[in-house]
């Protein structure tokens, strides 16, 4: 714990000696402080981070497979290429993230008055930041916020998830390897050492994870006045619009909701957690979840290496309490490994997918539809109307994403208009992450704060105003000085 301080006061003596230096945008300017805030300086690492990934996508994919036992297609696809392609997109994007110009910032428009002064905005390095990241994709989701520090010039604390051990010893290893020790560290541990490094005061906190930790590493944060970034998570639903789904698109819509609850096993903070669907659309849509998973696993989901194991024998546990303790009536799967199939470690967690139709009456005090589920479990819950689908919607907490399956202009501007959430998508699920340019967060329980790429940059910077009166300016101030006159007290 003692090293804590001393990673703490190292890196703030490399962003200090940074400030000292004085540096200029240009690669090209000597400078005689540590380079922490130089386009290039932070270029090269960005360009540093992508290479470290891209050399060591096994080792990554690897680490994983044991932790979790997660299909190296769904690392590739969802952590290995993005990390990379986000990292060498803001190298060549930054010096726009910060606003070029002879020197960092952008000059804002002045009164006619006030000609002659100058004045700016900058987007200044808000210091030394901690980043903590979970387990369920701790590549892209401690290197996405990490693209952000280094971006903005903010010296780095990583402390990666200790649910996901073979990982996070690995990026301990890694990042001294390519990054810049003197600005960006790896803290391992658990509880004992997180709580230890709340106690220090950090310049932004970045956190992705549950809701009832956030409120822990909240409440340190106050106690030092630091700003955050909450990623976290909830219960995103599903609205299936069946009257206004044509020939064949509620078999597409199946298709798509289910590769979105099997990916990772389902433990995705944007997982489409439960369906709002009529009665009279439910036996064809519960066909169709069946047919999209006989074509995802013809030998069997549980028998197939594509797909994902839960993450740790408390969530095992959990997962399988939730199949045991819902009313409602499982139509496909239920099944979960019981150790007596031969499978280890991580790939010995597996729980089928799932899905579980309630009874409309009761559905709302079902244990299926009160914590995210975070599991290969698609609760279905019919309603009336897709009126009745937004108006539960609209009296539970804010979701991160809501998803909704219409060919209908109309219900497509009443999702929009009548409820709340980080992201809305419609006829999809999942594939909106891969949106480079739209920012992604919640609103209220999901969360606060927006990422990737420049939205990331954003969180770690602050806007710092800057104002320059020149003293020749001084002969158009003579009214303003007491005393007053009459022309300086009419409007
Ligand atoms: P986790 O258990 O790995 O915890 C996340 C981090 O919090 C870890 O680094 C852990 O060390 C730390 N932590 C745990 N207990 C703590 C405590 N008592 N005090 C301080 N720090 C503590 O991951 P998790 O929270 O189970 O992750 C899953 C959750 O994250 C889900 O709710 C999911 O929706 C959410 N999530 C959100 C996003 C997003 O981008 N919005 C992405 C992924 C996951």
């Amino acid at each position: 714990l003692s090293e804590i301080n001393e990673i703490h006061a190292a890196l703030s003596s490399t962003f200090l000696t940074s400030l000292s230096a004085h540096i200029e945008p240009s690669p090209s300017t000597t400078s005689t402080g540590y380079p922490l805030l130089s386009l290039a300086y932070r270029q090269h690492q960005l360009l540093q981070l992508a290479r470290l990934v891209q050399e060591n996508a096994d080792a990554l994919c690897n680490s994983l497979w044991i932790d979790e036992g997660k299909p190296r297609q769904e690392v590739v696809m969802a952590e290995i290429g993005a990390v990379i392609g986000r990292a060498l997109r803001g190298a060549k994007e930054l010096e726009s993230w910060v606003g070029g110009g002879e020197e960092i910032g952008e000059d804002v428009k002045l009164d006619g008055w006030q000609e002659g002064w100058k004045a700016r905005v900058e987007k200044k390095a808000k210091g030394v930041v901690l980043i903590i990241s979970p387990w369920n994709y701790p590549i892209i989701l401690t290197f996405q916020p990490l693209c952000g520090a280094i971006a903005a010039g903010c010296p780095a604390l990583i402390k990666p998830s200790e649910v996901v051990p073979t990982f996070s010893k690995l990026l301990a290893e890694l990042v001294p390897k390519y990054l810049d020790p003197a600005a960006y560290r790896v803290a391992l541990g658990g509880i004992p050492e997180i709580t230890k490094i709340l106690e220090l005061k950090w310049a932004h906190i970045f956190y992705t994870g549950n809701g009832r930790v956030a409120r822990i590493i909240s409440a340190a944060a106050a106690k030092h006045l630091t700003p955050m970034t909450l990623e976290l998570g909830g219960k995103s639903p599903v609205i299936i619009d069946g009257a206004n789904l044509g020939e064949g698109v509620l078999e597409v819509a199946a298709r798509r909701v289910v590769w979105g609850k099997v990916n990772n096993a389902g433990q995705i903070c944007v997982a489409p957690d439960y369906v709002l669907i009529e009665p009279a659309y439910i036996p064809a849509f519960i066909e169709a979840c069946r047919t999209a998973l006989e074509s995802f696993f013809p030998e069997g989901a549980l028998n197939s290496a594509d797909y994902g194991r839960i993450v740790s024998e408390a969530h095992f546990a959990r997962v399988k309490g939730l199949l045991r303790d819902t009313k409602g009536k499982v139509v496909i799967g239920g099944g979960a490994l019981d150790g007596s199939e031969g499978q280890e470690g991580a790939r010995a967690r597996g729980v089928e997918p799932t899905v579980v139709v309630l009874d409309e009456a009761t559905a709302a005090d079902d244990v299926l539809l009160q914590d995210e589920l975070f599991a290969p479990i698609l609760p279905i819950f019919p309603v009336a109307s897709v009126a009745a689908a937004l108006e539960y919607v609209r009296a539970h907490e804010h979701p991160l994403v809501i998803y909704a399956f219409t060919e209908s202009e109309s219900v497509n501007r009443e999702v929009k208009a009548g409820t709340m959430s980080g992201n809305v998508v419609f006829n999809d699920t999942f594939n909106q992450l891969s949106v480079d340019d739209i920012p992604f967060g919640g609103v209220g329980e999901s969360g606060y704060g927006r990422q990737p790429l420049k939205w990331t940059f954003e969180e770690f910077v602050y806007l710092r105003s800057v104002v320059e009166v020149p003293f020749s300016e001084e002969p158009k101030f003579g009214g303003r000085y007491p005393p007053s006159s009459k022309e300086t007290l009419d409007f």
